[in-house]
């Protein structure tokens, strides 16, 4: 890791790492209200929404770092760089980052760096977009009935990092969510039916969560593919894997009109 204090002198500033939440803006936390207002400078995501960008104060400096994938945007390195920097030449300075900066969220990378280069920091959590999706999808993960327990992995497997552990992922007992794994559909697909899970297993992929443009597309495990390439789905898409996803027949009750024409009708082409 990298150690870019300056030498010679201290840092006079504060780095907020803030969760902005899944999208929607009332799903802010006060206390990451609070802390925007105060910024002198804000270093967000591409998964920040733009009505929560809205509110950060005109004075304040706002610096775009994000990734989106397949577009060029500041390497790791350089965002963990220019948060050091601007912490010795700002004195609120705010990481924001979408859903929960601790999960999958690089937060934890990010403070080594800050923590290494001698910056004050705070870590404000959010609502991470597994939770977010739950509630506006009507699916409760847990369900004393269908799931004792939910596992977050990341679906943006690559070839050259550790294997993924299938079988514990394949409990029918259990609700995976699966962040970043779209593009990864079959992959997923193939490692939980080899493990065991069963191809009639309820699958949604949810897009949007939280927004007027939510989007919820409804099969199973079996044709898991089908939902993640449908022409419609936009970035960006969290899976929910498990037989609680049968609930949100009876407890979606946030229903943007896009989001009722896409599950009615793939309903009747999946049949
Ligand atoms: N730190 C974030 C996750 C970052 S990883 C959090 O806690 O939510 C990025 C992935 O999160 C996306 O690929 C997608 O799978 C998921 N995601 C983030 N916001 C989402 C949203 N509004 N709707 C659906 N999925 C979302």
């Amino acid at each position: 890791m990298e150690i870019v204090a300056l030498p010679g002198q201290a840092s006079t500033g504060k780095v907020w790492l803030v969760g902005a939440g899944p999208g929607d803006v009332d799903l802010l936390t006060v206390k990451a209200y609070r802390v925007l207002q105060n910024a002198d400078a804000v270093l967000f995501d591409a998964l920040v929404s733009d009505d929560i960008l809205a509110l950060i104060p005109p004075h304040a400096e706002k610096i775009a770092v994000g990734k989106r994938a397949g577009k060029h945007s500041a390497a790791q390195s350089e965002i963990n760089q220019l948060l050091v920097t601007k912490a010795y030449t700002r004195k609120n300075v705010v990481r924001l980052k979408g859903g929960d900066p601790f999960i999958f969220g690089r937060g934890g990378e990010e403070l080594e760096t800050i923590v290494a280069a001698g910056v004050d920091f705070e870590v404000v959590p959010g609502i991470t977009a597994a939770s977010g999706t739950a509630a506006y999808a009507g699916i409760p993960l847990t369900h004393r009935d269908y799931a004792q327990g939910v596992t977050f992995i990341t679906g943006h497997c690559k070839l050259e990092s550790r294997p993924m552990d299938w079988q514990s992922y394949a409990n029918p007992n259990n609700t995976l969510v699966v962040y970043m794994g779209i593009l990864n559909a079959n992959l997923i697909k193939q490692g939980l039916l080899g493990a065991g899970r069963i191809a009639a297993t309820p699958v949604a992929i949810v897009s949007k969560a939280t927004t007027s443009s939510q989007q919820t597309f409804i099969g199973t495990l079996d044709n898991i593919e089908q939902l993640a390439s449908h022409p419609d789905l936009v970035m960006p898409a969290l899976m929910v894997i498990g037989e609680v996803v049968e609930l949100a027949d009876t407890l979606n009750w946030f229903t943007p009109q896009s989001n009722q024409i896409k599950t009615t009708e793939l309903a009747a082409q999946l049949k």
